[in-house]
């Protein structure tokens, strides 16, 4: 049984028409022959086991910098974000867009009342993307 030269390294996994084969004439082989399948079946097996475990390292280390990029950046991001407030020391960041809050007040509405946040360019935050 010939083994398929599609990897660079020697792999030895089964290719679909050589599994195909034992397949079919699996009735028909002698107990030697089943003897030989049964280990290249268990070989193919083992290759593909030890694809899959360093396909999961691989992943488990990708997700690793991910996070670590992810954090990296974020620190950025919270850097600049504390830049741009400097000029409003102590006005806290809006809870909706970050951006410093001149004032909080309560709005009477139908429904209840709704909690808004004002900014000093007139803009208003309100939960649930209610912003005007
Ligand atoms: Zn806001």
């Amino acid at each position: 049984m010939r083994k398929r030269a599609s990897f660079a390294y020697s792999s030895p996994m089964l290719a679909d028409d050589d599994a195909n084969r034992i397949e079919f004439e699996l009735v028909r082989a002698d107990k030697p022959t089943l003897v030989r399948w049964v280990k290249e079946l268990l070989d193919d097996r083992r290759a593909r086991s030890g694809i899959l475990q360093a396909q999961a390292r691989r992943l488990a280390h990708l997700r690793q910098r991910l996070k670590q990029a992810a954090d990296y950046l974020d620190g950025l991001a919270l850097k600049a974000q504390e830049e741009v407030a400097a000029p409003w020391k102590g006005k806290l960041p809006c809870p909706h867009c970050g951006a410093p809050v001149s004032g909080v007040r309560a709005e009477q509405r139908p429904q209840g009342h709704a909690v808004v946040h004002d900014h000093l360019d007139g803009r208003t935050c309100e939960p649930e993307g209610k912003g005007r």
